[in-house]
């Protein structure tokens, strides 16, 4: 039977450790600010703002809210982004996506300066990840590669396939991986014979939406299954795009859905909001 992989604890671990570097930040002299900014009043994005918030509060991070009405223009919105890039008291900047249809999401997250983005999304942060700079990473791939190296699972070397090719999770996964030393495939939609290409891996990681897509069939025996689904069953129960109940038996280790890769975005954006005091210092 696999090793659940605890993503719930991992995040909170991080937290208190983000806790610690804040508080000492805060004893000498300094304090570490996030401003999320939401425009409109879309249910989901509310939710992700206020964990966010929890979180921010938890670590003694201060966070600057601002709400925007819906029919907030392009314009409006990116003069917000240029006043937040050039206030000094402000060290991470985040727009909750998706932005109404009004605005461009793309030149919104172009708008944020590198040194404040703490969600890794701009091409800068994007580029700076692929050529080895220092930079901020996506909050999801870098929480997976936190897991992976909290729960000792050998990367060097490793088959990693990772099935989903999304600019927040997939693409930097595959570069993180890299990184990590991993052999790298990134499948898709595309992919042909994806079953046998998942059963290569010693590290499986799903990004696709699909509820319970990856069934046994798809996983070497023994391989570790990380599973970034955020997905409902047919029940409307939160379920992975993993068939948990069917694979956790061949895996050597398995992230639940929830409590497993889930809690750890917020965790490194966190983290990253700490990280932007050095990268805003040099
Ligand atoms: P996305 O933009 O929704 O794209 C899905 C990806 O999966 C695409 O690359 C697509 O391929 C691929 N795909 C779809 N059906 C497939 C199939 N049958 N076989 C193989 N590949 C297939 O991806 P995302 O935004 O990364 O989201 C993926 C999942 O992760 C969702 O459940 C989302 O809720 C979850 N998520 C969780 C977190 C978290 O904090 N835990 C963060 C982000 C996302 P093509 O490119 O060819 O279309």
């Amino acid at each position: 039977m696999a090793r659940i992989i605890d993503g719930k604890k991992t995040a909170q671990d991080i937290k208190d450790e983000v806790k610690q570097a804040v508080s000492e930040l805060t004893k000498n002299g300094r304090s570490v600010t996030l401003a999320v900014v939401l425009v409109g009043d879309d249910p989901a994005s509310a939710v992700y703002v206020r964990n966010k918030k929890k979180a921010c509060e938890y670590c003694g991070i201060v966070n600057r809210q601002i709400n925007l009405p819906a029919d907030t223009s392009e314009e409006e919105l990116l003069q917000l982004i240029d006043q937040l890039n050039r206030d000094d008291s402000v060290n991470g900047i985040l727009v909750q996506l998706p932005v109404p249809p009004q605005i461009d999401g793309q030149k919104v997250i172009q708008a944020i300066s590198p040194k404040k983005d703490v969600d890794g999304f701009s091409p800068i942060s994007v580029g700076a990840l692929s050529i080895g700079l220092p930079g901020f990473r996506s909050c999801t791939p870098a929480g997976i590669i936190e897991l992976l190296h909290r729960y000792d699972i050998q990367t060097q070397g490793a088959e990693c396939v990772i099935v989903g090719r999304s600019n927040i999770v997939g693409k930097p996964m595959g570069m993180l991986m890299l990184r990590e030393n991993a052999t790298v495939t990134i499948a898709h939609s595309k992919t042909k014979n994806l079953q046998e290409v998942c059963r290569r891996a010693d590290i499986l990681i799903t990004a696709v939406g699909k509820p319970k897509m990856f069934t046994r069939d798809y996983v070497k025996e023994g391989a570790a299954v990380i599973d970034c689904g955020m997905d409902r069953d047919e029940n409307g129960r939160l379920c992975g795009d993993v068939d948990f109940g069917d694979v956790s038996p061949i895996a050597s280790c398995i992230t639940p859905v929830p409590g497993g890769v889930g809690p750890m975005t917020v965790a490194m954006l966190m983290k990253n909001c700490v990280e932007a005091i050095s990268l805003q210092q040099d």
